[in-house]
């Protein structure tokens, strides 16, 4: 099941989502007729290839832009082929926009400390690589109703007939489709029964030789949480995709993935190695930056990532809760994944709050994107932030009240309690907020600062309250 999500709707109303059903086999027994299909897909491909092209560079994506280039695709073909472009440039040019406000971001802080002469030795300036314009490689038809008709067959043989134009003019394919049972069952209501109605756009994907049928529909899910409902806080990182404050952990860029990525970075580096040399010598043909192997790996690790949020959501646990989750910012990003190569930072980690809210829809339950800001380094007892209360990346030891927790842990219980917290979210920036931060720190201080206050009392208290556990 793959999904989309639609505009954020407000706090407590029914979300409408869009759930698309996948891997919907086209009949080997129509091989013959595919063949029209075979022939279309490559003039198709280059046709879309080209709108890429032209959006990524010249031109602003438009999707009811007019035809410009010449191509055997009818009309029809030819404008869906302008839309689906315009979809792919449109999202290429917003990652391309995010990184490259990070990298000014990451520059002007260098200049910056540089004026300063607070400068790490071992800083490097940051360094700006134009991206690369995408590359259509395997087919993907996003088609709609002017090329592609979806009706119910009527007889029992199949489910539904694909009536596909081709490249003969007036003479369409008619393709049958057959569901299995586990297809079935997701596109019955189980409620009436009944078919649930399918939206008219369909996706068409070859893969290996085979083609495939993406079909969807919309459903409105209403939110089953109650307000009052305890906040469970979700910490997202790379060593651990999710940790609750509930002290659970689920997915983690584990070894095996680790030793993927070095593998592949290796690769990617050789290859920028001979890119660079060819084109020294003024080769007009370079290889490729993206590999087979890197775009496995992303897809790999994107179900990894699904698969341990769906995990959390229904874990017997977390029945009857809410949670809390970081918005995470292209600086904490930034942070959490300086071991990650800038491709694997920016599709991953961001990966897991998309996928944390999709459940949250899917669902009914509630998920509340809270402010990120000094989660990890603030202490869940006492407020006090500060960047020294992390010596290592798992571990979590508060320089005042001597506070010791799993770092992801600790993170994931700040977050639980930022859910309505209209202080934090009034302040205009990072400084702001450390200073309400600071300000609690002062008030708890005031309460228990006795306690405290002595460092050898502090440190015993830390070994006592290791086991301390939130909810
Ligand atoms: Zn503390």
């Amino acid at each position: 099941m793959k999904q989309k999500r639609k505009i954020r709707p407000k706090l407590g109303e029914p979300q409408r989502i869009t759930k698309a059903v996948t891997h919907i086999h086209l009949l080997e027994a129509n091989a013959g007729k595919l063949a029209a299909l075979d022939t279309l897909a490559p003039a198709y491909l280059a046709l879309c290839q080209r709108y890429v092209t032209l959006f990524c560079t010249d031109e602003r994506p438009n999707k009811l832009r007019d035809p410009l280039f010449q191509t055997p695709l009818s009309e029809r073909w030819h404008r869906v082929a302008i839309q689906q472009a315009a979809g792919i440039a449109q999202s290429w040019r917003s990652n391309r926009t995010t990184t490259y406000q990070q990298y000014q971001d990451d520059l002007l802080r260098y200049q910056k400390q540089q004026a300063n002469g607070t400068l790490d030795a071992k800083a490097k300036e940051p360094q700006w690589y134009e991206w690369n314009v995408p590359v259509l490689r395997t087919p993907c038809i996003q088609a709609n109703v002017n090329v592609v008709k979806l009706e119910p067959s009527h007889d029992s043989t199949y489910d539904y007939w694909l009536t596909i134009s081709t490249l003969e003019k007036g003479q369409p394919i008619q393709i049958p489709v057959k569901l299995t049972a586990y297809h079935k069952e997701h596109l019955t209501d189980p409620k009436t029964h009944q078919a649930k109605k399918l939206n008219t756009s369909v996706q068409l994907n070859k893969r290996d030789g085979v083609w495939w049928l993406t079909l969807s529909y919309d459903e409105e899910v209403a939110v089953q949480t109650p307000p009052d409902a305890p906040v469970v806080g979700i910490d997202v990182g790379i060593a651990n995709f999710v940790t609750t404050s509930t002290g659970k952990h689920y997915g983690a860029f584990h070894k095996d993935l680790r030793a993927r990525h070095k593998r592949d970075r290796a690769k990617r580096r050789r290859k920028a190695k001979l890119r660079a040399c060819l084109r020294k010598k003024g080769a007009a043909i370079l290889p490729s930056t993206s590999s087979r192997t890197g775009q496995r790996l992303i897809r790999h690790v994107k179900q990894e990532i699904n698969h341990a949020v769906n995990q959390c959501f229904a874990e017997h646990e977390h029945e009857g809760v809410q949670f809390a989750y970081e918005q995470l910012s292209a600086a904490s990003m930034r942070f959490k994944a300086r071991a990650q190569n800038a491709y694997l930072r920016a599709s991953n980690l961001a990966h897991i709050p998309r996928q944390i809210a999709w459940n949250s829809q899917k669902r009914g339950v509630q998920a509340t994107p809270v402010i990120s800001a000094y989660s990890s380094q603030e202490c869940s007892r006492c407020h006090y932030a500060d960047r020294k209360n992390r010596p290592d990346q798992r571990t979590f030891r508060c320089q005042v009240c001597g506070f010791e927790a799993h770092a992801d842990h600790n993170a994931s219980v700040n977050l639980s309690r930022r859910v309505g917290d209209t202080q934090l979210r009034a302040c205009r920036d990072r400084t702001a907020i450390k200073a309400v931060l600071m300000k609690r720190h002062e008030a708890w201080k005031q309460q228990h600062g006795k306690e405290y206050n002595s460092p050898v009392k502090r440190r015993r208290r830390a070994k006592s309250s290791s086991a301390t556990s939130f909810i």
